[in-house]
């Protein structure tokens, strides 16, 4: 291998860039080139390349986003598509790809390889960290670390009304960052994807906290929880329900995708791009670099896509008594 290409596709996360410097600076200390491409798949289609060596990537490791702009392609998902995509590989000797992003970027990634055997490796950039395989995705440490320090903010706002705050923050199938930062930032309740916890229990939770002293509270709701209400809906419900409580509702939305990288995140992103680059050179494809006990170990991509991450459930029992 000579040439090998890294994408950034999907949504983004902070720790991406830090990612892109790791895999070309590693490229560089093996004496192979590296190409950037832009707009993830899109720009793979339309030949959008740029060569990089070490001093392309100076100064971005502390950067949130990507500077090789992210994108969706549908034409990616087209066997016409893909073969342009091919066609300008192969004419800029570009031999193999590091492709950062999510389960989409990966099942894309797989599909390029099953047509044409072009080597390909997956490092997982999402902060919702629901891929299988690693314990933390690029982005998970920060933007857990943002929502913390937001709901901290809020927290200020609520005891000094006795207000009663339903934080909504990302995860449309994954509960991680809600239970994780739920906790981080002491949450009254934490409602989740994984587990639909009813909305008598949640009232019941909030009557037993308004007995036992608390004058405000803080409820962490993930975007997909399975209460079956949205955020707004379920503010209604409560204040019908619970006539003594003021709700205010607080949707964080992009900022949580946003930020400098946490160290976390660019220690993470530096093992991953060595990992991936030199997983490359030892001949292997159709991986994802992931964190396993503490180590950089590869994940067959198939399996990385189709398991899921599960959530830890002792956590939810840690939530419940630090809720005592
Ligand atoms: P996020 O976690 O933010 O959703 P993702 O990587 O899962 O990130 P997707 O939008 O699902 O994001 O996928 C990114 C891109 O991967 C798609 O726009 C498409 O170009 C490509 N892709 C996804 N699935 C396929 C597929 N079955 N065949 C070919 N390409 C695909």
């Amino acid at each position: 291998i000579k040439k090998i290409g890294v994408l950034t596709s999907g949504g983004d996360s902070p720790g991406m860039n830090a990612a892109i410097r790791s895999v070309v600076r590693t490229c560089a200390y093996h004496n192979i080139e590296c190409v950037g491409i832009y707009r993830g798949y899109q720009g793979m289609i339309e030949g959008d390349f740029k060569e990089m060596g070490p001093r392309s990537v100076n100064n971005i490791i502390n950067k949130g986003g990507t500077i090789l702009k992210s994108a969706r392609s549908k034409e990616f998902m087209t066997e016409e598509g893909r073969k342009k995509a091919h066609a300008n590989l192969v004419d800029a000797g570009v031999e193999a790809l590091v492709v950062i992003g999510g389960d989409g970027s990966f099942t894309g990634g797989l599909v390029f390889n099953k047509e044409y055997g072009f080597p390909v490796i997956g490092i997982p950039g999402t902060i919702d960290n629901d891929i299988f395989g690693t314990t933390h995705t690029l982005g998970y440490d920060t933007a857990l670390n943002t929502v913390v320090e937001v709901i901290d903010k809020i927290r200020d706002t609520a005891s000094s009304h006795n207000r009663l705050f339903f934080v909504e923050v990302m995860g449309r199938d994954a509960g991680h960052i809600a239970l994780n930062a739920g906790i981080g930032a002491g949450a009254e309740e934490i409602l989740i994807p994984e587990e639909d916890l009813g909305l008598e229990r949640l009232l019941e939770s909030l009557r037993k906290s308004k007995l036992s002293g608390k004058s405000s509270s803080i409820v962490v709701i993930a975007e997909g929880d399975k209460i079956g209400k949205n955020v707004f809906e379920l503010k209604d419900y409560v204040e019908e329900n619970m006539p003594e409580y003021d709700v205010r509702v607080s949707v964080l939305g992009h900022m949580q995708r946003g930020g400098a990288p946490s160290c976390f995140d660019r220690v993470l992103a530096s093992r991953l791009g060595v990992k991936a680059v030199e997983s490359i050179l030892d001949g292997k494809s159709n991986y994802m670099v992931g964190l396993l006990n503490d180590k950089i170990e590869l994940t067959p991509l198939e399996q990385a896509i189709k398991g899921h991450s599960q959530i830890d459930r002792e956590l939810l029992r840690v939530s419940d008594i630090m809720t005592t």
